[in-house]
Order: structure tokens, then sequence, then C-alpha cells
């Protein structure tokens, strides 16, 4: 057994700069069967509590070192119907491989790799891993609405048709996928790869329907009295935040949902294929340090931009982006300005020209227990700019919030569930981003495991 984990082999750098392809290229059969022999097999193993979707992590380990990747993804996929996707984007580091045994003294096993390369593993080798699902459209089978396709609303909506439930999504958008579709880029999560566990579910039984925005469409209550049994709403948080400074207005300011929606899916990525417009120029900031900050900036690379910078109110210690994600913008030559916030953008002619920064120290923690950004007087300066975006978080879309009338609301404004993702109206239940505010896919993915079995319960009791 080797103390030392596996490297994942990646494109080069200088390379991938110029190109959308996957920047991770997956484990070979040796290096899988070599990673997870670094699993001690513990009596008491504490990943399990770490992943939010239960998966069996030992037992799917023990199956890679036998060489019987089929029956490791069997387990993985009796817990998650989205292996792929999480190997790829989850923050492992602060789930399942933060409590692993190994982590205390050096490196956890690389949990997330090894489920990429057995969800990997079955679709290259054409197979189907063997899950029990109760129904197949069958028109008898009480019926759940789900709305939103994100990992919140699929998950709820497999875990549901694998018990005995018509369970039919309801999205917005024209394709399903929520911000593994809009927003994380094809270098970091392949569409290819989320079509192919998108089918998988299907393949449950889920119906998709898209093009079909609740709240404007069709309300919940007509959900409800159409003879959906229940309802979860997994609507994510999809609403830009701006800074309100002077010069947000100008042509070359994007928020990041909107520059990554037209790179995604307006299919940017593929020009000259398709020509969605999106002008980055030479000079690029993005302003914020988390997961759709570090997408931006590796995007505007990726579409000629010659400088990108990153700019930072904070300093590296509470940057919130994976690990991963920041040493790969690193390494791609991404600058990182940190304790810098913009105070004004300015422009010629209605397009974005510079933008006057001040430099900021940290001051004692705030609400968030991280240490509060404070102005350093006199430390303003310019930075010269074609194009700025703006990812410096997102919140709820008010649309169908607002009309549902009676469903409670936090004052954040987000939808107040329980533990279980029960909301205040009957037959209604939650979870995902429009719970808890911008989160994780596995956090969402969780409360819609959750949410399954709460639904489960409440029609048996109501039936
Ligand atoms: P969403 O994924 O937002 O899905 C909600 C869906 O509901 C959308 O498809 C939307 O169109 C649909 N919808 C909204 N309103 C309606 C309506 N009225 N009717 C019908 N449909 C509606 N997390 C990670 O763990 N790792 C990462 O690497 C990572 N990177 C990210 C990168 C970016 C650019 C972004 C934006 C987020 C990232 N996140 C990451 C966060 C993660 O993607 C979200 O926390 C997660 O997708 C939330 O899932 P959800 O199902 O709650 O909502
Ligand atoms: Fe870890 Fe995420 Fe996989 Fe769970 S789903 S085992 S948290 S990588």
């Amino acid at each position: 057994m080797s103390s030392i984990r596996q490297k994942m082999p990646e494109q080069d750098p200088r390379k991938r700069v110029h190109n959308f392809s996957e920047v991770t290229l997956g484990y070979s059969e040796e290096m899988a069967i070599s990673e997870a022999e670094r699993c001690l097999n513990c009596k008491k193993p504490r990943c399990v509590q770490g992943c939010p979707v239960e998966i069996d992590i030992p037992g799917f380990l023990s199956k890679i070192k036998e060489k019987n990747f089929q029956e490791a993804i069997s387990l993985v996929k009796e817990k998650n119907n989205l292996p792929a996707v999480c190997g790829r984007v989850c923050p492992q580091e602060t789930q399942c491989e933060e409590v692993c045994i190994l982590a205390k003294k050096g490196e956890s096993v690389a949990i997330g790799r090894l489920e990429r390369f057995v969800a990997d593993w079955e679709a290259e080798n054409g197979l189907k891993s063997k899950v029990k699902s109760l129904k197949q459209k069958n028109p008898c089978l009480p019926r759940v609405a789900i709305v939103g396709s994100g990992p919140a609303g699929i998950t709820c909506a497999g875990d549901l048709a694998r018990v005995g439930y018509q369970a039919t999504i309801f999205e917005s958008l024209s394709e399903a996928g929520g911000v593994l579709r809009y927003g994380i880029p094809e270098f970091r999560l392949p569409k290819g790869v989320l079509d192919r566990e998108l089918d998988y579910v299907r393949g449950l039984g889920v119906e998709i329907k898209v093009n079909m925005v609740i709240g404007m469409i069709k309300e919940i209550d007509n959900l409800l009295r159409e003879g959906y049994r229940a309802v979860f709403i997994g609507t994510g948080a999809g609403l830009p935040y701006f800074m309100q400074i002077p010069g947000e207005n100008l042509n070359g300011v994007y928020s990041a949902n909107e520059f990554l929606t037209r790179i995604n899916m307006m299919k940017a990525y593929l020009f000259p294929e398709y020509e969605t417009p999106v002008k980055v120029g030479e000079k690029v900031a993005v302003i914020g340090a988390g997961n759709v900050a570090m997408d931006s900036a590796r995007c505007a690379l990726r579409l000629g931009a010659k400088e990108v910078s990153i700019v930072y109110r904070r300093s590296e210690k509470e940057m919130p982006a994976r690990l991963e994600e920041i040493h790969h913008a690193r390494e791609e030559g991404i600058e990182f300005r940190l304790l810098t916030v913009p105070t004004r953008i300015m422009g010629n002619a209605g397009r974005v020209e510079k933008m006057e920064c001040i430099k900021m120290e940290l001051g004692e923690p705030d609400e968030s227990g991280r240490r509060r950004p404070l102005p350093l007087q006199g430390s303003e300066f310019e930075m010269e700019m074609d194009t700025v975006v703006i990812a410096i978080g997102q919140g709820a879309n008010p649309l169908l919030l607002s009309r549902t009338p009676g469903l409670k609301l936090n004052r954040r404004g987000y939808i107040e569930v329980d533990k279980e993702g029960t909301a205040s109206l009957k037959g209604v239940f939650a979870g995902g981003d429009i719970v808890t505010g911008a989160a994780t896919v596995i956090s969402a993915m969780g409360a819609g495991k959750r949410a399954a079995r709460a639904i489960d319960r409440y029609i048996k009791q109501t039936t």
C-alpha cells in the first residue's frame, strides 16, 4: 500500500488555455486500483458520514481493489444518481475526504476521483448498473412534481422513481441540468457527461419537461389540483447580485450568470460553429473568488483574453472556491489581486475602459466568521479593462416565490423548511440553493434525497 496519493493526469496548462476540453483526464485502471488500495477499510468508517448522499465508500473502494469495477459503480449508484458529475465537481476536501482517517497525517484516499473513475469506466465500456427502479412510466403510480432540474431536483426525482412514483421535472430553461448545464464550463464538466447521467435518471422512469416556467405557465397550486400528490421546489439561487457601484451598466460589464450562460448554454465555447457574442477583449477583471469567479476567469482566458485578474476583497485564506479550481486558475496564469475592492467602473462611449479600486486590510471576524475587510484610505488605484465580470454571489429568483401565496420565506428570501425539506404549504417540499442560498452540488443533492424520503412518508400517510 502506498501512502502517496495517485496524481490526476491533466492537460498541460499552456495548451489547455486555448481549448475548452476537460482539464483533468481521469485515472487509468492501474492508478484506480493503487489508489483504492490506500483505503484502510476502517472498522468505523468516517468518510460515509461526510457524504450527504450516503454512498458506501469503503464498499465501493473494496470492489475497485478486487478489480470488480461493475459492482463498484452499482454500489455507488444505489445512492448517487450523478456519480460522474460529483466525482468531478464535489468539494471532496470538505466532505468525505476531509474526514477520511488518512487525512489526519497526510492525504486522504482520492474518493471523488475514484467515484469518477468507476462512473466513466462503466460508460466507456457500454455497461449499465443493475439498479432497482420500481416503475417505468406507469400512469397508475402516484405522481410527484419537481420544479427545477438542478442537482436537488434530479436527485429528488430519481430517488422517488426508485421507490415507485411517477416523478415529473418541470424545468424553465430549454435544457435540463441547472447550474451543471448553464454554469459549470465544459472544461470542468463536459456536457456529454451530464447528458449521460441525465439519461440514466430518465431510465429510472423520471420524465423531464423543459421550457416550463412554474409561476408563469402554471402555479404550484395548479400542479396539486392536477393530481400531483406533492411538489418539490428546487429552483436554485440564480439571481445575480451586483456591487451597486457606478458604471455597472456599461457595455462590457457582465454578471457571471449571463457570461457563463452565453458560453455554456448558448454555446459560445464552440465558436465559430456557434456565434453567440461574448466579447472579452484583452484585459478582463473578475470580481469575487468563488467557483463562479474561477470559472468565469478561466473561460475568459479560453475566449482569447491576454490578462485575466481575480479581484477579491479578502485574502487567499478566505477564498471560497474549491482548492483544485484555485490551483488550476493559477497554473493557467490568472492573476490574483487580493485585498482589493472595485469602487467605480469607468467607460468611454458607453464601453468599459478602466476600473477604480481600493486596497483593503482585514479587521475582526464578521458574522460569517471571516475577517472583515476594511478599506485602506488613500490606497485607490486604477486598472485598465475591456471586460468586467461580477461574480459576487446569487440570490433567490423571486418569480415562483411571489406567485405562491402562503409559502413561508426566511428573512433572506429563501424558502423556510424543516430538516427534511417540508415547507409551510401542505404537500410542498423544497431543497437545494433555494433553501440554503448558493451552496454546493452535493448539499443540494443531499437535500433532494432527504425530501424524497419525506415525500414518500407524506404520501403514504395521506393515502
Ligand atoms: P440549480 O442548479 O440552480 O438548478 C435550479 C434549476 O431550476 C435551474 O435549472 C433553473 O432553470 C430551474 N428553475 C428556476 N426557477 C424555475 C421555475 N420557476 N420553473 C421551473 N424551473 C425553474 N458547486 C459545487 O459543489 N462544486 C462546484 O465546482 C461548483 N461550481 C459552480 C460553478 C458555477 C458557475 C455556479 C453558478 C455554481 C457552482 N456550484 C458548485 C454551486 C452548485 O452548482 C449549486 O449549489 C447547485 O447547482 C444547486 O443546485 P440546485 O438544484 O439547488 O439549483
Ligand atoms: Fe464524496 Fe461527493 Fe462522492 Fe459523496 S458524492 S462520496 S461527497 S465525492
